[in-house]
């Protein structure tokens, strides 16, 4: 079985895989400078020409890109080839505001479709594979973006798109489908479709790549028993081109970065400084082989860690951490940057709803942090003790994920204010 879909780009020196994103970028601002007249005026305005750039080391004297600047060039002006040199768009959501749509060369496709085969193979697929795509094919990069990869690997390929989940469970048997992608918690809607329907004993997945959505270990976990799969991460985003930005191997401990078509900078979200590696920041980046739509510095606004520890999989690029929030969300309490992922990721731990408030304030100029949770409908009815014990928990819990002492106050169960469904998570009475 193929363990590399590229194995001499994926195992490459980091000495050598620098000397591809040193040569790439410096081609890529000139193509950009000459291309891109929106980025070539934010060039202009930070005073840096591609004479500057000579290399990776150059790249913090560019300016970010951001999606406000997406939203104002929509839709062509940050265009870098001609439409008659342009195949496709894809576009995000667009839940606020306007779309952003992404062009694609055929050749960004082919390069996209090379990085979804990565992870194909990664996950364990070959030729003999038939992989079930389950994501929504359409504007949304997922389908294509894996549809693609999947060819490219050989397997057969089901493009089955995301809903009908009877005729999703009927195909995965009778066809044989062995790799199952499309978004977690649709991975975990079909496994318990497949448990109540009694269909276990006749489908015969082996692994299953996930992504688009956060999800956490447990829900990994959960997946993984219920399908009798190993279940794999993947990462990206319509901007950077779609899934398959970065993706985890067999060590599912972070997701390689597929460094030779982008390169990866950790920054303060506060700032914009580029922090060490290994610190935790706001992700960032430039892709450096792309054509149609060549971001350079785009602010992701997934905070996470990357890391170059040996990779027992044998793969140098650069791992990235499961993103841990988004740096809108970031509170900064007693200089501590907190995330309510984080909360939750605790309360989950802990047996408890997500149903919880932040509440930060300002006593005697010193930040605090309260947390209200939402104790479950059995507790209801223990004594005083046994709660305050359960909340001495939840303290002890909290300051070992967030390094900072909150308080915690367990209130009766759904007491705590909706909108529109969703509990109101954060108040910061500092700002009011
Ligand atoms: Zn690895």
């Amino acid at each position: 079985m193929a363990r590399y879909f590229q194995p001499e780009i994926e195992t490459a020196s980091h000495e050598q895989i620098r000397a591809w994103q040193d040569e790439r970028l410096v081609k890529q601002i000139r193509h950009v400078w000459d291309n891109v007249s929106y980025y070539r005026q934010k060039m202009e305005e930070k005073g840096v020409t591609p004479d500057d750039i000579h290399g990776v080391a150059d790249l913090h004297k560019l300016p970010f890109l951001t999606k406000d600047d997406l939203r104002e060039a929509y839709p062509y002006g940050l265009l870098g080839k001609p439409l008659g040199e342009c195949v496709r768009i894809h576009s995000t959501s667009g839940t606020t505001g306007k779309r952003v749509v992404a062009f694609y060369t055929q050749n960004d496709i082919d390069l996209w479709d090379d990085c979804c085969a990565r992870a194909l193979v990664a996950a364990g697929a070959d030729n003999e594979d038939v992989c079930h795509i389950a994501y929504g094919f359409g504007l949304f990069t997922g389908g294509a973006g894996l549809n693609g990869g999947s060819h490219k690997v050989g397997c057969l390929t089901i493009p089955m798109s995301s809903g009908n989940t009877d005729r999703q469970l009927q195909f995965m048997a009778d066809l044989g489908s062995s790799i199952l992608c499309c978004t977690p918690s649709y991975a975990a809607y079909l496994a318990e479709a497949i448990e109540e329907q009694g269909l276990k004993d006749q489908i015969h997945l082996k692994a299953g790549i996930f992504g688009a959505e956060a999800w956490s270990e447990n829900m990994r976990r959960d997946i993984e028993e219920k399908l009798g799969i190993k279940a794999y991460d993947i990462y990206g985003l319509t901007e950077i081109s779609g899934p398959g930005v970065a993706f985890e191997c067999e060590a599912q401990s972070g997701m390689h970065i597929n460094e030779d078509h982008f390169i990866a900078e950790i920054i303060d979200p506060e700032t914009g400084e580029v922090l060490p590696e290994g610190s935790k920041g706001e992700l960032v980046f430039t892709c450096v082989t792309k054509e149609a739509f060549p971001m350079i510095r785009y602010r992701t606004k997934d905070i996470c860690v990357l890391t170059r520890e040996k990779c027992p999989c044998g793969r140098t690029h650069v791992k990235m951490s499961k993103p841990m929030g988004r740096s809108d969300d970031m509170l900064i309490i007693r200089g501590v940057n907190v995330f309510p992922s984080q909360i939750e990721t605790v309360l989950l731990q802990q047996g408890y709803s997500p149903n919880y408030q932040i509440i930060v304030d300002r006593i005697n100029h010193t930040d605090t942090l309260e947390v209200l949770v939402e104790m479950n409908a059995d507790m209801f009815s223990d004594s005083l003790a046994k709660i305050s014990a359960a909340e001495k928990e939840l303290i002890l819990a909290l300051k070992s994920m967030l390094g900072l002492s909150a308080t915690v106050k367990l209130v009766a169960p759904k007491s705590i204010t909706r909108s529109e469904g969703k509990a109101v998570r954060i108040i910061d009475k500092r700002k009011i």
